[in-house]
């Protein structure tokens, strides 16, 4: 983040933080190590300050990210704090939809503070402290926290390292610009203990998870003279392998890895019968976001997502047609 903004923001920040004392953090459903990092990286900086702080998810927790969750705990929604926060902070979440059930705990007349990277945000806070040229909304936290005179500590500097590691993709997508790979170097000089994250994050699978892994392969299928190249996952392979729906976000990045492939599409059967998660990630100039955005769901230019309601099969259809239409302007 460009540090006047930076200055302007952190001054609001500050006073707003100076002044209440009950902080509720959440982020978007199904949050990853960018929302989870996040969270948690400001949870440790407000209780370091003394002050009384929750956080609220609307759905679980991945396993990999377990092992930086404090000692108090992640509530999830319909588990709530007791106490009614004075301000919310929500964190990597482009709309005030995309918190899920969490946004019915948001009391009527909290200040609310979006903190975000997403190109689609729609600055819903009172304050808005959004911009999609870095890489992480980790990366925008760590400036704020920086400007604050916050000391990062050990726990903060992990927790921070997660959010980045996992939104740049192990520091290999195009956001891993010079000032992503310089907060990741100044984290680690803050304690943040990187072998524990890519023992966890990267290098642990469950058996199941391997199985999992081997039905999901099995779905791949080219389309579009091989520029699309689409995986799914079924509730009967969750079931089959026992493996959490909330622990297959990283089946995204199978098909777009295939050779020649302009658009990787994992599609996921939901909870809600009927309907079907969309993530689909892109390279070589390919906007997946604008695709996105005519299901009603957004992201970011090389990664985006969005639910629609039918069967995989009537759901693949859907966006094909619509990807095919982008990749035939683009030639
Ligand atoms: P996913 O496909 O869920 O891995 O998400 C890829 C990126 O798009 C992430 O930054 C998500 O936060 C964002 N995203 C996914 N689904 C939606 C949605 N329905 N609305 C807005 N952003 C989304
Ligand atoms: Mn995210
Ligand atoms: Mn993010």
């Amino acid at each position: 983040m460009k540090e006047a903004a930076a200055t302007i923001y952190v001054n609001d920040i500050c006073d707003i933080v100076k002044r209440y004392h009950r902080f509720l953090i959440t982020a978007h459903v199904r949050a990853d190590g960018d929302a989870i990092g996040s969270e948690i990286a400001l949870y440790y900086a407000l209780k370091d300050m003394g002050k009384s702080v929750s956080i609220v998810n609307d759905s679980a927790v991945p396993q990999v990210y377990r092992f930086i969750v404090p000692n108090g705990g992640i509530y999830i929604y319909p588990e709530l704090p007791k106490e009614e926060a004075e301000v919310v902070f929500a964190l990597d979440c482009p709309t005030l939809d995309r918190l899920g059930k969490t946004r019915e705990c948001i009391p009527k007349d909290a200040k609310i503070i979006n903190i975000d990277h997403h190109i689609s945000n729609e600055n819903f806070g009172n304050i808005n402290i959004v911009t999609d040229d870095v890489c992480a909304t980790g990366e925008i936290l760590l400036s704020i926290l920086k400007e604050m005179k916050v000391k990062i500590s050990s726990d903060i500097a992990t927790a921070l390292y997660v959010a980045i590691m996992t939104d740049t993709g192990r520091f290999t997508h195009t956001n891993t610009t010079p000032e992503a790979l310089r907060a990741a170097a100044f984290l680690i000089e803050c304690g943040a203990r990187h072998n524990e994250v890519t023992k966890n994050v990267y290098n642990t699978n469950s058996f199941n998870q391997i199985q999992l892994n081997a039905h999901v392969l099995n779905t791949v299928k080219l389309h579009f003279e091989n520029r699309i190249a689409t995986v799914w996952v079924t509730k009967e392979m969750l079931e089959k392998t026992r493996v959490d729906a909330i622990d297959t976000q990283e089946l995204a990045d199978i098909p777009i890895s295939i050779e020649g492939v302009y658009v990787g599409v994992l599609l996921r059967e939901m909870t809600q019968p009927n309907w079907v998660k969309v993530s689909m990630r892109s390279r070589n100039g390919f906007d997946v976001n604008n695709i996105a955005k005519k299901f009603g769901g957004g992201g970011h230019k090389y990664a985006a997502g969005c639910e629609i309601q039918g069967s995989i099969l009537e759901v693949q259809k859907l966006i094909l047609v619509e990807l095919e239409k982008g990749l035939l302007q683009k030639k």
